[in-house]
């Protein structure tokens, strides 16, 4: 089926911008890194250590010079899949694997997942971010391991959403009721694929939303 509103892109497009929530729980932002593309391109954000580093320190999880190992880096992506596989099951309403709930407990545990107080005459009290050289990893999966656990626990967890774009993987926070997708490039997909549906249906029942 090719749409008569969708272009086609030669090149593989940019990951899209973050899912509405996903700038408010970095562990939401930390699910999506595993994303599938239209048409079915499946795209890894923490795929290699330096992926994996430049997306800790853009977020303030890891400091500028860390350098994360392909160990690490492989760490992450593990408990980035069971955390996703937490918010499905909280989205479905059922219980989650045994596997991902141990695996986001013990990320909770490894490191403090707190910044420290640091204070000096220029700046005053202000939080420091702590991850010793060799816990970059283990300090970062901490704080992303607490974070999910405030979003699953949290007021807004009901809102969770995946997108309802079927070729997308991504998980959202709804802003309303009816906001089902994660970015307007879905969104337009979705409503390109009903007015399709409309037109092929005739003069058959319609389909609302
Ligand atoms: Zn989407």
């Amino acid at each position: 089926m090719d749409l008569q509103s969708s272009s086609r892109q030669s090149s593989p497009a940019p990951p899209p911008a973050p899912a509405p929530g996903a700038d408010r729980y970095p562990a939401l932002d930390f699910a999506n890194t595993a994303l599938t593309m239209p048409g079915g391109v499946r795209l890894d954000l923490l795929g290699s250590p330096a992926q994996a580093t430049s997306w800790l320190v853009d977020r303030r999880l890891a400091p500028p010079d860390a350098e994360l190992l392909e160990l690490c880096a492989g760490r992450l992506r593990t408990l980035r899949d069971h955390v996703r596989e937490l918010i499905a099951a909280r989205i479905d309403g059922g219980a989650p694997p045994a596997s991902a709930l141990a695996a986001l407990n013990d990320a909770l545990t490894l490191a403090p997942a707190v910044e420290l107080l640091g204070w000096d005459e220029a700046t005053g009290p202000h939080r420091v971010p702590v991850h010793p050289a060799d816990r970059v990893a283990d300090h970062a999966m901490a704080r992303l391991a607490a974070d999910a656990a405030d979003l699953l626990t949290g007021a807004e967890a009901d809102r969770l959403a995946g997108c309802g774009a079927g070729d997308c993987s991504r998980y959202l926070l709804r802003t309303h009721a009816a906001r089902h997708w994660c970015s307007v490039r879905c969104g337009d997909r979705i409503r390109a694929a009903r007015s399709y549906a409309r037109r092929t249906q005739g003069s058959g029942a319609r389909i609302e939303g």
